[in-house]
Protein backbone atom coordinates (compact mmCIF):
# COMPACT_ATOMS: atom_id res chain seq x y z
CA UNK A 1 0.00 0.00 0.00
CA UNK A 2 1.27 3.53 -0.80
CA UNK A 3 1.99 5.60 2.37
CA UNK A 4 0.52 8.01 4.22
CA UNK A 5 0.28 11.44 3.99
CA UNK A 6 -0.68 13.66 6.60
CA UNK A 7 -2.02 16.93 5.04
CA UNK A 8 -2.64 19.76 7.96
CA UNK A 9 -4.87 22.73 6.82
CA UNK A 10 -4.12 26.43 8.81
CA UNK A 11 -7.23 28.58 9.58
CA UNK A 12 -6.72 31.05 6.61
CA UNK A 13 -7.49 27.34 4.60
CA UNK A 14 -11.04 27.31 6.21
CA UNK A 15 -12.05 30.63 6.46
CA UNK A 16 -14.96 30.60 4.57
CA UNK A 17 -16.71 28.11 2.05
CA UNK A 18 -14.70 28.89 -1.03
CA UNK A 19 -11.61 27.89 1.47
CA UNK A 20 -13.19 24.50 2.36
CA UNK A 21 -14.27 23.40 -1.07
CA UNK A 22 -10.41 24.07 -2.24
CA UNK A 23 -9.26 22.23 0.96
CA UNK A 24 -11.88 19.13 0.11
CA UNK A 25 -10.32 19.51 -4.00
CA UNK A 26 -6.89 19.05 -2.63
CA UNK A 27 -7.66 16.37 -0.10
CA UNK A 28 -9.47 14.14 -3.00
CA UNK A 29 -6.55 15.03 -5.77
CA UNK A 30 -4.03 12.44 -3.80
CA UNK A 31 -5.48 9.31 -2.05
CA UNK A 32 -2.34 9.31 -0.03
CA UNK A 33 -3.56 11.97 1.71
CA UNK A 34 -5.71 10.19 4.26
CA UNK A 35 -5.41 12.05 7.68
CA UNK A 36 -6.48 15.25 7.17
CA UNK A 37 -5.42 17.74 10.56
CA UNK A 38 -8.28 21.21 10.63
CA UNK A 39 -7.26 24.70 12.30
CA UNK A 40 -10.34 25.99 13.13
CA UNK A 41 -11.57 29.11 10.47
CA UNK A 42 -9.49 31.60 10.54
CA UNK A 43 -9.88 35.52 9.45
CA UNK A 44 -11.54 35.66 5.84
CA UNK A 45 -9.36 39.58 5.56
CA UNK A 46 -7.63 41.67 7.10
CA UNK A 47 -9.09 43.38 10.32
CA UNK A 48 -11.53 39.83 10.66
CA UNK A 49 -11.27 37.48 13.39
CA UNK A 50 -10.56 34.18 13.90
CA UNK A 51 -12.95 31.89 15.55
CA UNK A 52 -10.12 30.95 18.05
CA UNK A 53 -10.24 34.53 19.31
CA UNK A 54 -14.01 34.60 19.30
CA UNK A 55 -14.26 31.51 21.18
CA UNK A 56 -11.56 33.24 23.95
CA UNK A 57 -13.92 36.23 23.73
CA UNK A 58 -16.76 34.03 24.32
CA UNK A 59 -15.24 31.45 27.25
CA UNK A 60 -14.01 35.07 29.10
CA UNK A 61 -17.33 36.42 28.56
CA UNK A 62 -18.85 33.27 30.44
CA UNK A 63 -16.03 33.75 32.75
CA UNK A 64 -17.25 37.14 34.53
CA UNK A 65 -20.39 36.29 34.48
CA UNK A 66 -21.15 38.50 31.21
CA UNK A 67 -23.16 38.86 27.82
CA UNK A 68 -22.69 35.36 25.86
CA UNK A 69 -25.36 35.19 23.36
CA UNK A 70 -24.16 37.70 20.67
CA UNK A 71 -20.47 36.28 21.06
CA UNK A 72 -22.18 32.61 20.68
CA UNK A 73 -24.12 33.57 17.34
CA UNK A 74 -21.00 35.08 15.73
CA UNK A 75 -18.85 31.77 16.30
CA UNK A 76 -22.07 29.74 15.05
CA UNK A 77 -22.63 32.17 12.11
CA UNK A 78 -19.18 31.42 10.72
CA UNK A 79 -19.81 28.16 10.42
CA UNK A 80 -23.66 28.67 9.13
CA UNK A 81 -21.98 30.35 6.45
CA UNK A 82 -19.46 27.86 5.23
CA UNK A 83 -22.22 25.09 5.32
CA UNK A 84 -24.56 27.44 3.32
CA UNK A 85 -22.10 27.78 1.14
CA UNK A 86 -21.37 24.53 0.47
CA UNK A 87 -25.06 23.11 0.29
CA UNK A 88 -24.13 21.08 3.39
CA UNK A 89 -27.48 20.49 5.53
CA UNK A 90 -28.23 22.75 8.16
CA UNK A 91 -28.29 19.89 10.73
CA UNK A 92 -24.59 20.11 10.66
CA UNK A 93 -25.07 23.74 11.91
CA UNK A 94 -27.58 22.78 14.54
CA UNK A 95 -25.53 20.40 15.98
CA UNK A 96 -22.32 22.70 16.10
CA UNK A 97 -24.18 25.12 17.91
CA UNK A 98 -25.82 22.44 19.96
CA UNK A 99 -22.14 21.66 20.95
CA UNK A 100 -21.31 24.81 21.75
CA UNK A 101 -24.69 25.48 24.48
CA UNK A 102 -23.61 22.24 25.88
CA UNK A 103 -19.61 22.98 26.54
CA UNK A 104 -21.16 26.49 27.88
CA UNK A 105 -23.45 25.05 30.29
CA UNK A 106 -20.81 22.42 31.48
CA UNK A 107 -19.99 24.77 34.61
CA UNK A 108 -16.66 26.26 35.48
CA UNK A 109 -14.93 24.36 37.70
CA UNK A 110 -11.63 26.15 36.90
CA UNK A 111 -10.99 28.75 34.29
CA UNK A 112 -8.22 27.26 32.07
CA UNK A 113 -10.31 23.89 31.94
CA UNK A 114 -13.08 25.89 31.00
CA UNK A 115 -11.26 27.94 28.46
CA UNK A 116 -10.02 25.04 26.74
CA UNK A 117 -13.18 23.44 26.54
CA UNK A 118 -15.00 26.28 24.29
CA UNK A 119 -11.28 27.23 22.39
CA UNK A 120 -11.55 23.59 21.20
CA UNK A 121 -14.56 23.71 19.75
CA UNK A 122 -13.02 25.84 16.83
CA UNK A 123 -11.50 22.93 15.52
CA UNK A 124 -13.98 20.05 16.57
CA UNK A 125 -16.55 22.03 14.68
CA UNK A 126 -14.13 22.40 11.61
CA UNK A 127 -13.30 18.96 11.64
CA UNK A 128 -16.96 17.81 11.63
CA UNK A 129 -17.92 20.57 8.98
CA UNK A 130 -14.59 19.18 6.42
CA UNK A 131 -15.61 15.32 6.74
CA UNK A 132 -18.97 16.20 6.23
CA UNK A 133 -17.97 18.65 3.41
CA UNK A 134 -16.12 15.69 2.14
CA UNK A 135 -18.35 12.87 2.44
CA UNK A 136 -20.93 15.22 0.23
CA UNK A 137 -18.19 14.92 -2.95
CA UNK A 138 -18.50 11.22 -2.69
CA UNK A 139 -14.71 11.02 -0.29
CA UNK A 140 -15.17 8.43 2.40
CA UNK A 141 -14.35 10.85 5.18
CA UNK A 142 -15.00 10.44 8.89
CA UNK A 143 -14.06 12.67 12.27
CA UNK A 144 -12.29 11.41 14.76
CA UNK A 145 -12.25 12.86 18.20
CA UNK A 146 -8.44 13.28 19.50
CA UNK A 147 -9.23 11.94 22.84
CA UNK A 148 -11.20 8.45 21.40
CA UNK A 149 -8.03 7.93 19.03
CA UNK A 150 -5.55 8.54 21.68
CA UNK A 151 -3.78 11.74 21.34
CA UNK A 152 -3.06 11.92 25.22
CA UNK A 153 -1.57 15.06 26.28
CA UNK A 154 -0.63 16.26 30.10
CA UNK A 155 -2.74 18.85 31.75
CA UNK A 156 -1.12 21.88 31.33
CA UNK A 157 -4.18 23.74 30.34
CA UNK A 158 -3.05 25.96 27.10
CA UNK A 159 0.31 24.44 27.25
CA UNK A 160 -0.41 21.27 26.61
CA UNK A 161 2.36 18.57 25.67
CA UNK A 162 2.26 15.03 24.03
CA UNK A 163 2.46 11.79 26.86
CA UNK A 164 4.66 9.37 24.76
CA UNK A 165 2.27 6.38 24.97
CA UNK A 166 -0.48 8.93 22.19
CA UNK A 167 2.40 7.34 19.57
CA UNK A 168 1.76 3.92 20.18
CA UNK A 169 -2.36 3.81 20.62
CA UNK A 170 -2.32 6.60 17.91
CA UNK A 171 -0.79 4.58 15.36
CA UNK A 172 -3.52 1.94 14.45
CA UNK A 173 -4.63 4.92 12.09
CA UNK A 174 -2.55 3.69 9.51
CA UNK A 175 -4.87 0.99 8.90
CA UNK A 176 -8.03 2.97 9.37
CA UNK A 177 -9.77 2.87 5.93
CA UNK A 178 -10.93 6.54 3.83
CA UNK A 179 -9.91 9.62 5.12
CA UNK A 180 -9.52 10.24 9.07
CA UNK A 181 -10.41 14.21 9.57
CA UNK A 182 -8.89 15.21 12.66
CA UNK A 183 -9.14 18.19 14.54
CA UNK A 184 -5.93 20.20 15.61
CA UNK A 185 -4.85 22.19 18.31
CA UNK A 186 -6.35 20.00 21.28
CA UNK A 187 -6.45 16.64 22.90
CA UNK A 188 -7.25 14.81 26.09
CA UNK A 189 -5.38 14.06 29.61
CA UNK A 190 -5.55 10.40 29.95
CA UNK A 191 -8.74 10.64 32.31
CA UNK A 192 -10.49 12.47 29.24
CA UNK A 193 -10.23 16.05 29.83
CA UNK A 194 -10.07 18.43 26.84
CA UNK A 195 -6.61 20.37 27.13
CA UNK A 196 -5.10 22.65 24.42
CA UNK A 197 -1.98 22.73 22.68
CA UNK A 198 -0.40 27.03 22.90
CA UNK A 199 -1.75 28.91 20.00
CA UNK A 200 -1.33 27.38 16.52
CA UNK A 201 -1.21 23.97 18.04
CA UNK A 202 -2.36 22.27 14.92
CA UNK A 203 1.18 21.80 13.37
CA UNK A 204 1.81 20.51 16.91
CA UNK A 205 -1.20 17.63 16.27
CA UNK A 206 -0.06 17.23 12.25
CA UNK A 207 3.25 16.34 13.21
CA UNK A 208 2.35 13.75 16.24
CA UNK A 209 0.00 12.26 13.42
CA UNK A 210 2.53 12.03 11.07
CA UNK A 211 5.14 10.52 13.44
CA UNK A 212 2.65 7.95 15.07
CA UNK A 213 1.81 6.35 11.72
CA UNK A 214 5.22 6.58 10.25
CA UNK A 215 3.75 9.11 7.26
CA UNK A 216 5.67 9.37 3.92
CA UNK A 217 5.11 12.75 4.01
CA UNK A 218 3.78 15.91 6.13
CA UNK A 219 1.65 18.36 4.35
CA UNK A 220 1.29 22.18 6.00
CA UNK A 221 -0.71 23.82 3.78
CA UNK A 222 -0.78 27.56 4.46
CA UNK A 223 -1.26 31.00 2.34
CA UNK A 224 2.15 30.90 1.38
CA UNK A 225 3.83 29.63 -1.91
CA UNK A 226 7.06 28.79 0.31
CA UNK A 227 9.21 29.67 2.83
CA UNK A 228 11.61 32.56 1.17
CA UNK A 229 15.25 33.40 1.97
CA UNK A 230 14.55 36.58 3.25
CA UNK A 231 11.46 38.34 4.53
CA UNK A 232 9.57 39.08 1.81
CA UNK A 233 8.54 42.74 3.52
CA UNK A 234 12.17 43.53 3.74
CA UNK A 235 13.43 42.22 0.63
CA UNK A 236 10.36 42.02 -1.91
CA UNK A 237 11.87 40.07 -4.05
CA UNK A 238 13.18 37.52 -1.99
CA UNK A 239 13.80 34.25 -3.60
CA UNK A 240 11.54 31.12 -2.64
CA UNK A 241 13.35 28.34 -0.97
CA UNK A 242 12.59 24.55 -2.76
CA UNK A 243 14.06 22.22 0.22
CA UNK A 244 16.10 23.08 3.39
CA UNK A 245 17.10 20.62 6.15
CA UNK A 246 15.91 20.48 9.88
CA UNK A 247 18.92 22.07 11.15
CA UNK A 248 18.42 24.82 8.62
CA UNK A 249 14.98 25.85 9.34
CA UNK A 250 15.55 25.70 12.69
CA UNK A 251 18.20 27.72 12.68
CA UNK A 252 16.14 30.64 10.97
CA UNK A 253 13.09 30.27 12.82
CA UNK A 254 15.41 30.84 15.79
CA UNK A 255 16.15 34.41 14.21
CA UNK A 256 12.47 34.99 13.60
CA UNK A 257 11.40 33.08 10.52
CA UNK A 258 7.32 32.57 10.67
CA UNK A 259 6.39 29.91 8.94
CA UNK A 260 5.59 27.77 11.74
CA UNK A 261 6.37 27.25 15.06
CA UNK A 262 10.20 25.18 14.61
CA UNK A 263 9.33 23.44 18.16
CA UNK A 264 5.98 21.88 16.59
CA UNK A 265 7.67 19.73 13.89
CA UNK A 266 10.14 18.04 16.53
CA UNK A 267 8.12 15.07 16.21
CA UNK A 268 8.28 14.54 12.68
CA UNK A 269 12.30 15.86 13.17
CA UNK A 270 12.72 12.88 15.63
CA UNK A 271 11.25 10.10 12.89
CA UNK A 272 12.67 11.56 10.00
CA UNK A 273 9.67 12.86 7.91
CA UNK A 274 9.88 15.35 5.71
CA UNK A 275 7.49 18.24 6.01
CA UNK A 276 6.15 20.07 2.99
CA UNK A 277 5.23 23.74 3.12
CA UNK A 278 2.09 24.35 0.64
CA UNK A 279 -0.31 26.99 -0.55
CA UNK A 280 -3.69 26.34 -0.40
CA UNK A 281 -5.03 28.81 -2.84
CA UNK A 282 -2.11 27.75 -5.11
CA UNK A 283 -1.75 24.13 -4.61
CA UNK A 284 0.40 23.53 -8.19
CA UNK A 285 3.04 25.17 -6.70
CA UNK A 286 5.69 23.43 -5.60
CA UNK A 287 6.70 24.66 -1.74
CA UNK A 288 9.24 24.27 0.29
CA UNK A 289 10.42 20.73 1.62
CA UNK A 290 12.03 20.32 4.68
CA UNK A 291 14.09 17.29 5.12
CA UNK A 292 16.94 15.79 6.83
CA UNK A 293 19.48 15.98 4.57
CA UNK A 294 20.00 17.58 1.21
CA UNK A 295 23.06 18.01 -1.44
CA UNK A 296 24.57 20.83 -0.73
CA UNK A 297 27.38 22.88 -2.07
CA UNK A 298 29.98 24.83 -1.26
CA UNK A 299 29.28 28.54 -0.34
CA UNK A 300 25.31 28.13 -0.72
CA UNK A 301 23.37 29.93 1.92
CA UNK A 302 19.72 29.16 2.06
CA UNK A 303 17.94 31.95 4.40
CA UNK A 304 18.57 34.95 6.07
CA UNK A 305 16.40 35.38 8.82
CA UNK A 306 16.30 38.12 11.50
CA UNK A 307 14.38 39.73 14.18
CA UNK A 308 14.93 43.16 16.54
CA UNK A 309 14.81 42.62 20.15
CA UNK A 310 18.21 41.59 21.59
CA UNK A 311 20.72 43.24 23.59
CA UNK A 312 24.03 42.58 24.76
CA UNK A 313 26.18 42.84 27.92
CA UNK A 314 29.69 43.44 27.06
CA UNK A 315 32.32 42.73 29.68
CA UNK A 316 35.89 43.79 29.21
CA UNK A 317 39.29 42.07 32.06
CA UNK A 318 42.72 42.21 31.38
CA UNK A 319 43.79 38.89 31.35
CA UNK A 320 40.49 37.61 31.60
CA UNK A 321 41.80 34.32 29.48
CA UNK A 322 44.00 33.49 32.64
CA UNK A 323 41.11 33.44 34.92
CA UNK A 324 39.77 30.06 35.33
CA UNK A 325 36.02 30.15 35.57
CA UNK A 326 35.19 33.61 34.18
CA UNK A 327 33.18 32.65 31.54
CA UNK A 328 30.97 30.46 34.16
CA UNK A 329 30.83 32.90 36.47
CA UNK A 330 29.13 35.20 34.56
CA UNK A 331 26.84 32.90 33.28
CA UNK A 332 26.15 31.57 36.67
CA UNK A 333 24.92 35.34 37.24
CA UNK A 334 22.90 35.04 34.48
CA UNK A 335 20.74 31.97 35.19
CA UNK A 336 20.42 33.02 38.67
CA UNK A 337 18.91 36.22 37.42
CA UNK A 338 16.34 33.55 35.51
CA UNK A 339 17.77 34.65 32.24
CA UNK A 340 18.45 32.71 29.24
CA UNK A 341 21.31 34.09 26.83
CA UNK A 342 21.58 33.52 23.04
CA UNK A 343 24.31 33.78 22.05
CA UNK A 344 28.29 34.64 23.53
CA UNK A 345 30.71 35.63 21.61
CA UNK A 346 33.85 36.02 23.02
CA UNK A 347 37.85 37.70 22.75
CA UNK A 348 40.99 37.18 24.84
CA UNK A 349 40.23 39.86 27.45
CA UNK A 350 36.37 40.16 26.73
CA UNK A 351 33.28 38.40 26.67
CA UNK A 352 29.65 39.69 25.65
CA UNK A 353 26.41 38.15 26.04
CA UNK A 354 23.49 38.36 24.11
CA UNK A 355 20.34 38.78 25.81
CA UNK A 356 16.14 39.52 24.58
CA UNK A 357 15.39 42.96 25.48
CA UNK A 358 11.76 41.70 26.48
CA UNK A 359 13.40 39.42 29.78
CA UNK A 360 16.32 41.93 30.58
CA UNK A 361 13.85 44.62 32.38
CA UNK A 362 15.63 47.98 33.44
CA UNK A 363 15.54 46.85 37.11
CA UNK A 364 17.10 43.50 36.17
CA UNK A 365 19.76 45.33 34.46
CA UNK A 366 20.47 47.01 37.39
CA UNK A 367 20.65 43.94 39.50
CA UNK A 368 23.00 41.85 36.92
CA UNK A 369 25.46 45.18 36.43
CA UNK A 370 26.26 45.55 39.96
CA UNK A 371 26.55 41.46 40.11
CA UNK A 372 28.81 41.43 37.74
CA UNK A 373 31.06 44.64 39.35
CA UNK A 374 31.15 42.77 42.51
CA UNK A 375 31.75 39.06 41.72
CA UNK A 376 33.52 39.56 38.26
CA UNK A 377 35.54 42.91 39.45
CA UNK A 378 36.14 44.12 35.20
CA UNK A 379 37.46 46.58 34.06
CA UNK A 380 34.60 47.64 32.57
CA UNK A 381 30.89 46.26 31.72
CA UNK A 382 28.46 48.04 29.62
CA UNK A 383 25.31 47.11 28.32
CA UNK A 384 23.71 47.90 24.14
CA UNK A 385 20.24 47.57 23.59
CA UNK A 386 18.44 48.45 20.51
CA UNK A 387 19.99 45.06 18.41
CA UNK A 388 19.03 43.36 16.05
CA UNK A 389 20.17 39.52 14.66
CA UNK A 390 20.71 38.62 11.33
CA UNK A 391 21.62 35.27 9.83
CA UNK A 392 22.94 33.53 7.40
CA UNK A 393 22.29 30.12 7.42
CA UNK A 394 22.97 26.96 4.79
CA UNK A 395 23.96 23.91 5.38
CA UNK A 396 27.11 24.59 3.07
CA UNK A 397 28.92 27.20 4.64
CA UNK A 398 30.92 24.96 6.84
CA UNK A 399 33.27 23.94 4.31
CA UNK A 400 33.48 27.64 2.78
CA UNK A 401 36.55 29.84 2.74
CA UNK A 402 35.88 33.86 2.56
CA UNK A 403 31.84 33.59 3.47
CA UNK A 404 32.18 35.75 6.30
CA UNK A 405 34.19 38.29 3.71
CA UNK A 406 31.30 37.77 1.62
CA UNK A 407 28.87 38.88 4.05
CA UNK A 408 30.80 41.33 5.96
CA UNK A 409 32.00 43.29 2.27
CA UNK A 410 28.27 43.28 1.40
CA UNK A 411 27.00 44.49 5.20
CA UNK A 412 30.28 47.26 5.10
CA UNK A 413 28.95 48.51 1.22
CA UNK A 414 25.41 48.76 2.88
CA UNK A 415 27.13 51.59 5.18
CA UNK A 416 26.10 49.43 8.29
CA UNK A 417 28.58 48.74 11.12
CA UNK A 418 28.49 45.10 12.70
CA UNK A 419 28.26 45.17 15.94
CA UNK A 420 28.80 41.65 16.74
CA UNK A 421 29.71 38.91 14.88
CA UNK A 422 29.65 34.78 15.69
CA UNK A 423 29.73 31.73 14.34
CA UNK A 424 27.50 29.26 15.46
CA UNK A 425 29.08 25.86 16.40
CA UNK A 426 26.99 24.57 13.95
CA UNK A 427 29.14 25.59 11.34
CA UNK A 428 26.18 26.08 9.69
CA UNK A 429 25.24 29.58 10.57
CA UNK A 430 26.70 32.68 10.72
CA UNK A 431 25.15 35.71 13.31
CA UNK A 432 25.49 39.74 13.13
CA UNK A 433 24.71 42.13 15.46
CA UNK A 434 23.63 45.21 13.94
CA UNK A 435 21.80 48.25 15.58
CA UNK A 436 17.88 47.56 15.26
CA UNK A 437 17.65 50.40 12.50
CA UNK A 438 19.90 48.89 10.09
CA UNK A 439 18.18 45.85 9.97
CA UNK A 440 16.62 46.13 6.94
CA UNK A 441 19.81 47.24 4.60
CA UNK A 442 21.56 44.32 6.03
CA UNK A 443 18.86 42.16 4.89
CA UNK A 444 19.00 43.58 1.72
CA UNK A 445 22.68 43.43 1.30
CA UNK A 446 23.01 40.15 2.34
CA UNK A 447 20.28 38.64 -0.10
CA UNK A 448 22.23 40.93 -2.68
CA UNK A 449 25.43 39.32 -2.39
CA UNK A 450 24.35 35.44 -2.19
CA UNK A 451 20.77 35.54 -3.98
CA UNK A 452 21.14 38.14 -6.60
CA UNK A 453 24.70 39.39 -7.50
CA UNK A 454 25.91 35.83 -8.60
CA UNK A 455 24.31 33.24 -10.74
CA UNK A 456 26.01 29.87 -8.50
CA UNK A 457 25.04 31.94 -4.92
CA UNK A 458 22.25 30.30 -2.97
CA UNK A 459 21.97 27.86 -5.53
CA UNK A 460 19.16 26.26 -3.51
CA UNK A 461 16.99 28.92 -4.42
CA UNK A 462 14.70 29.01 -7.43
N1 LIG B 1 -6.90 27.75 16.07
C1 LIG B 1 -5.77 27.77 16.95
C2 LIG B 1 -5.14 29.14 16.95
O1 LIG B 1 -5.64 30.06 16.34
C3 LIG B 1 -4.77 26.70 16.63
C4 LIG B 1 -4.25 26.69 15.22
O2 LIG B 1 -4.79 27.31 14.34
O3 LIG B 1 -3.25 26.01 14.99
O4 LIG B 1 -4.16 29.33 17.61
Amino acid sequence: MAGIKVAKFGGSSLADAGQVAKVCDIVMADSQRRIVVVSAPGRRQSGDVKVTDLLIALAEAALSGGATDKLLQQVVGRYAAIQQGLGLPSAVTVEIEADLRRRLAAGITERGRFLDLIKAAGEDACARLVAEALRRRGADAHYLHPGAAGLWLTAEHGNAMVLPESYARLRGLRDRPGIVVFPGFFGCTPDGTVVTFPRGGSDITGAVLAAAVGAELYENFTDVDSVFAADPQLVPNARPIRMLTYREMRELAYAGFGVFHDEAIVPVVRAGIPVCIRNTNRPEAPGTLVVPKRPSKGGEVVGIASADGFCAVYVDKYLMNREIGFGRRLLQILEEEGLSYEHAPSGIDNTSVVLRERDFTPAKEAQVMQRIREELQPDNVEVQRGLALVMIVGEGMHCTVGMAARATTAIARAGVNIEMLNQGSSEISMMFGVKAVDRPQTVRALHRAFFEERADAGGNAA
